[in-house]
């Protein structure tokens, strides 16, 4: 279904649209790895933990994170969370050669230089493998994940080489308390904090450093259930 921002986006096209054309569609089981290049990629600058706001077909607006930036080149890791919505139809129907509009890149999760820890889920594995290659060293990635053999192997393909994968049965409690311990473990409160994904996982784990004493955590919510393209 389309949205308003989608049907003001595709009305004002070139003006505010960048244009890419898809060149490289990897499925990595219920993910895909994205490669998108244009001309128009290389006016603009990029910060790891930006966004792109896509415009898919049917002028739906879904927000995805960059990985690399350069040579008129980038790439996207996409979740396939399901079958039936805007975005995973979308990433697993894009052919080489496809065209893709977006908007971006625009600021969303900035992070100060330095050390960092980043809490997420599938959804945060573009920014974890973002922030890592350009601070090689010196990112700790924590993430909640369903199937982690499946998240290791996307993280891998995207150059994040060693994230910390916590099992996610249920967003318990205990789930969050033994992420804020890895997250204390890893170096936080010294590193600053990002925190990225599911509403639920992000209020658990705010909830649970907090507790610890871990303040100053800079929080972004990526999805949340029964929301729609949530940004
Ligand atoms: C700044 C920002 C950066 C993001 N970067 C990435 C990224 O790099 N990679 C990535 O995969 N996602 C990323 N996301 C998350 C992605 O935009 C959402 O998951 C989006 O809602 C997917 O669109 P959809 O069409 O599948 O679902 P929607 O039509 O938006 O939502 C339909 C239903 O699906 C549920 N849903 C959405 N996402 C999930 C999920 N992950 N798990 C379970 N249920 C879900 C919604 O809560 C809703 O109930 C980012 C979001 C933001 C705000």
């Amino acid at each position: 279904m389309s949205s308003g921002k989608g049907r003001i986006l595709s009305f004002f096209g070139g003006l505010v649209l960048t244009e890419a054309t898809i060149t490289h569609n990897e499925a990595l089981g219920p993910y895909r790895r994205l490669s998108l290049r244009g001309e128009g990629l290389q006016a603009k600058t990029f910060e790891p933990g930006d966004k792109l706001q896509l415009l898919l077909p049917g002028d739906d607006v879904r927000t995805y994170t960059p990985i690399t930036w350069a040579r008129g080149e980038t790439s996207l890791l996409v979740y396939l969370h399901g079958e039936t919505t805007p975005a995973p139809r979308w990433a697993q129907a894009a052919a080489p050669g496809d065209i893709l509009r977006f908007v971006g890149p625009q600021r969303s999760l900035s992070l100060p230089p330095g050390p960092v820890v980043l809490i997420g889920d599938e959804t945060s594995i573009a920014v974890a493998a973002a922030l890592h290659l350009a601070r090689p060293g010196q990112v700790k990635a924590l993430l909640s994940v369903a199937d982690e053999h499946a998240a290791r192997a996307a993280a891998a393909a995207v150059g994040l080489p060693s994230p910390t994968l916590l099992a996610r049965e249920t967003n318990t409690d205990a789930h969050h308390l033994a992420i804020a311990a890895a997250a204390r473990a890893a170096g936080a409160p010294g590193r600053s904090i990002g925190l990225c994904g599911g509403a639920a996982l992000i209020q658990g784990v705010r909830a649970a450093l907090r507790a610890g004493g871990v303040e100053g955590v800079k929080v972004k919510a990526y999805w949340a259930p029964g929301k729609v393209g949530l940004d």
